[in-house]
């Protein structure tokens, strides 16, 4: 084998493993000076040679050449050395060499700044998802809060006009077994006991159906009459016999007059006229009605004063007694005081004490209850569809009544009413029908 003593090695660290063989002998050798001289790191050499189990050859080549080489070109003085000892220290230096050492530890503190780093990576992306998943959900959650106020009363304020049984077709929709449809015309939406007639809405003469007749011949004898010609709706005129009758026999008079009912357009023409003469225009139109505006064209109005048995003229207004007993009564009968001093705003009529309006038992006990003039209940009615809430009361007599409202299509309605009990349709004058049914 190659042995050049050249090759000695001077570094007091380097070390040999004497039980490697050498295959390459001073090739090796002369690699390996090469190495040092070149001032190549030397801690590689050893690890990789160790790294090689000791019985078989190192499948890298480099090492087995430096380790042959070296071996024979070990120098006297160092065989003085205990094998063991340079054992140990080698392995002690290979296994924990300073250099590697530091960089072990550096790796493992990278590693663990990385895996830091991917956690905190990790837990921030999850904090912004969460963030992103809370914005997102909070926006819906929003929406809901924000949106009803604004669309629902558009809603509530444009769907019942929509969905109310006018404009649906009759001959589609099906209807309670309890009901069935009449057949109600334009005629029909200006006559009727709860007709509103005042400055906005005028008296359709062509369209009343109401029966007209004189006073005189059709009353009791518990009031009176100012002339043969006064006339009222035979409806109304009846109720206003019963009113009188109970009237005399809660006060035990009989000197109630009715001074004017029934106009015809001229005759209230006239009245305007001489009211205009009289006083002013401003005035006339402040308590009588325009010709066609007047609710004494229906037949419905009465205006009452007293006519003692002394034949003495007296007004309502200076026998607050009589005022007082119709105010608390005349709802019975289906009476209404039509202008009251708190509704002139609505009515646009001063407070006549002595004009009352037939309306109906249960109108006129509603607005009697809920203090409304016949502007504000014709209102408040439209609200009462069929489809709808029906308005439902008993009145102070115990009589169970139910009204709905159906607004008023082209030419015709079919307004659904009862087939089991009694009722009445009346046109509002206005925009539609209500339906009175006696339970
Ligand atoms: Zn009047």
């Amino acid at each position: 084998m190659n042995n050049n003593p050249n090759n000695q090695r001077k570094d007091p660290d380097y070390f040999i493993d004497p039980r490697w063989p050498d295959p390459n002998g001073a090739q090796g050798a002369r690699n390996n000076q090469n190495r040092q001289t070149k001032g190549q790191p030397r801690q590689n050499q050893p690890r990789t040679n160790r790294t090689q189990p000791n019985n078989q050859p190192p499948r890298n080549t480099q090492p087995r050449r430096q380790t042959q080489s070296a071996q024979t070109q070990r120098p006297p003085q160092r065989q003085n050395y205990p094998p063991q000892q340079r054992q140990s220290y080698q392995d002690t230096y290979d296994q924990f060499p300073p250099v590697k050492h530091r960089s072990r530890q550096a790796a493992r503190k990278a590693a663990g700044l990385i895996v830091l780093t991917v956690i905190v990576l990790v837990m921030l992306l999850v904090s912004v998802m969460i963030f992103i998943t809370r914005c997102v959900s909070g926006e819906i959650s929003e929406k809901p809060e924000t949106d009803p106020p604004v669309t629902t009363p558009e809603v509530i304020t444009t769907e019942p006009p929509d969905t109310d049984p006018v404009t649906t077709a009759p001959e589609t929709t099906s209807l309670d077994e309890n009901y069935t449809y009449k057949t109600m015309t334009l005629d029909d939406l200006h006559s009727g006991y709860q007709i509103l007639v005042n400055y906005q809405n005028a008296f359709v003469f062509d369209s009343s159906k109401f029966v007209i007749k004189p006073f005189y011949g059709n009353k009791n004898l518990s009031y009176k009459v100012r002339d043969t010609l006064v006339s009222f709706d035979k409806t109304a005129l009846s109720w206003f016999n019963e009113m009188m009758a109970a009237f005399e026999a809660d006060t035990d008079r009989h000197d109630i007059l009715v001074n004017s009912s029934y106009r015809t357009y001229d005759e209230q023409d006239q009245i305007y006229q001489i009211k205009v003469d009289q006083y002013s225009e401003e005035y006339a139109s402040m308590f009588v009605a325009m010709p066609g505006f007047s609710e004494h064209h229906t037949g419905l109005a009465v205006d009452l004063t007293i006519y003692t048995d002394e034949k003495e003229s007296k007004t309502f207004e200076d026998n607050t007694d009589y005022i007082d007993w119709m105010s608390e009564n005349a709802h019975r009968f289906g009476f209404i005081l039509r202008y009251p001093s708190e509704k002139t705003d609505i009515t646009k009529i001063g407070y006549e004490n002595w004009h009352y309006r037939y309306v109906g038992k249960p109108h006129a006990y509603y607005m009697k209850v809920n203090n409304l003039c016949l502007e504000e209940y014709i209102e408040a009615l439209r609200s009462f569809t069929f489809d709808g809430k029906h308005l439902n009361m008993t009145d102070d007599e115990g009589q169970k009544w139910e009204i709905y409202f159906v607004p008023a299509t082209s030419e015709t309605t079919e307004v659904p009413v009862p087939k089991n009990y009694e009722y009445e349709v009346s046109g509002n004058n206005v925009d539609g029908f209500i339906v009175t049914i006696k339970k």
